[in-house]
């Protein structure tokens, strides 16, 4: 055996041996493992190690200080696992070690973000001639989106930004959801506006934006709306509002993170009506496709806004009709991660990615009644994957919540809904089984009884 076959053999074998023992090990690491995180607490070595020993060392201290979001049994957050193939793709992309920024130094890159793309763009059903840009987060698209929407605005009203700067440009004008997601006020500071700037819309009791009272849109406004509500999972009137938005020329943003991925399944994609007719998305790869971190895609409608923002020039970067990545995203160098979302799209094919998203909000149903069941509040309609509910009074819920996550069963965290503090399942992995859910539902039984009886 060669030194590189050893190396990988023994890497393989790792991989195995930590997926296979999942199952079977507490979901957030232990006391002692989070202690033997001081092994890797050495100062600069003055020799190094052989690769062997480096890979031996990140195995041993490593493996048991990680998260379980690889298994069926992590609701904090909204969190995917990824897909075995994905994994696998990912693998082989760092093998390659692609560069995806210009065409030339990747065609294979370059064409699997096409094909990537044109397949999102199927299953999303969104306008076919859209820019998609692969980038690391939905944090990260959504500050994509926001700079193309801020140039095509300006631009519309006879201002070049990218010329003359934002410190002298016309106003624009911010419209979000109250329940925007936190990420959207930070991506809009990248872009330059601050977070009193945004003029918020009001919303219903599942956190849907309410048409009426919105406030008046112009051609100078971006507004932003959201496919998913973090807690209840929610949509907004997409159909009633982008009507409206059309007609004051305003330019709509959707986040999407999520709650897009609805779009894909012919039995929830009614909630999604009307959503075509915005100017942007945003959504995660990492979350509900479940690929490996870090992935999303912003989607742009309008591909010269995107050109006016990250177009690059320079001697040696060609411009031709091919897919020029690093014209489409911040980066100029990055990692190919066209390939984990044409490899997990390949893997589950349209059926496959419908079935994926159904699944996960079956198991959500199936937690929203049995919560019910057993006497905690259930707070939102549980119309997706997210459930939000409470027990009687806040000192119980904190009590409850503290003993499930110390269960080392599963996993989830708090939130705060409709001014309750309250605990949140996301059921967003693919590994989840219907065993994972009897399993959790009975901790969640007994955890309430033993709570109630004290
Ligand atoms: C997770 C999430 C984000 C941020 O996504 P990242 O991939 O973590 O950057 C934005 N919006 C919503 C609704 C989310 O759920």
């Amino acid at each position: 055996m060669t030194d590189l076959n050893k190396l990988f053999e023994q890497t393989k074998n790792i991989a195995l041996e930590y997926l296979e023992t999942l199952p079977e090990r507490p979901v957030m690491p232990d006391e002692t493992a989070l202690s033997d995180l001081e092994h890797f607490k050495e100062t600069m070595p003055e020799k190094g190690a052989a690769p062997h020993e480096v890979i031996d060392t990140l195995h041993r201290y490593g493996s048991p200080a990680t998260v379980a979001t690889q298994g069926g049994r992590f609701y904090g957050f909204v969190q995917g696992s990824s897909l075995p193939v994905s994994v696998a793709a990912n693998w082989l992309a760092t093998t390659w070690d692609q560069n995806a920024g210009p065409w030339i130094l990747s065609p294979i890159a370059a064409e699997l973000e096409s094909v990537a793309s044109d397949w999102l763009l199927d299953i999303f059903d969104l306008p076919r001639e859209a820019t998609v840009g692969f980038v690391t987060g939905a944090t990260m698209a959504e500050f994509s989106a926001f700079a193309a929407a801020r140039s095509a605005l300006l631009k519309r009203a006879g201002y070049d930004v990218k010329k003359s700067g934002l410190r002298n440009a016309p106003k624009i004008r911010i419209v979000a959801s109250a329940e925007i997601h936190p990420t959207n006020i930070g991506a809009l500071g990248y872009v330059g506006f601050g977070s009193d700037e945004i003029e918020y819309c009001p919303v219903d009791n599942e956190g849907r934006i309410i048409p009426e009272k919105m406030p008046a849109l112009d051609d100078r406004t971006l507004l932003i709306l959201q496919a998913g509500n973090i807690n209840s999972g929610a949509f907004d009137p997409y159909e009633e509002i982008c009507a409206i938005a059309r007609k004051a020329g305003a330019w709509v943003h959707i986040d999407g993170a999520f709650g897009l991925w609805a779009r894909t399944s012919p039995k929830l994609r009614h909630m999604t009506s009307g959503i075509e007719q915005a100017d942007s998305w945003s959504t995660d790869g990492h979350k509900w496709l479940n690929i490996p971190q870090d992935s999303a895609v912003y989607i742009c409608r309008d591909a010269s806004a995107i050109e006016d923002v990250f177009g690059v020039s320079a001697p040696y970067l060609v411009r031709d009709e091919r897919r020029q990545p690093n014209n489409l995203t911040p980066e100029l160098s990055r990692r190919a991660r066209g390939v984990e979302f044409w490899a997990a799209l390949k893997f589950l094919g349209r059926s496959g990615v419908a079935e994926q998203i159904e699944r996960c909000c079956r198991h959500a149903t199936r937690f929203g009644a049995a919560l019910t069941a057993s006497g905690y509040d259930v707070l939102n309609d549980v119309v997706l994957n997210q459930v939000a509910f409470a027990c009687k009074d806040e000192a119980t819920t904190r009590a409850v919540l503290e003993t499930l996550q110390n269960s080392g069963i599963f996993w989830l965290g708090p939130t705060v809904w409709k001014g309750r503090f309250a605990m949140r399942i996301s059921v967003s992995s693919w590994a989840t089984t219907d065993a994972d859910v009897t399993r959790c539902i009975e901790v969640f039984q007994d955890t309430l009884q033993q709570h109630n009886v004290t």
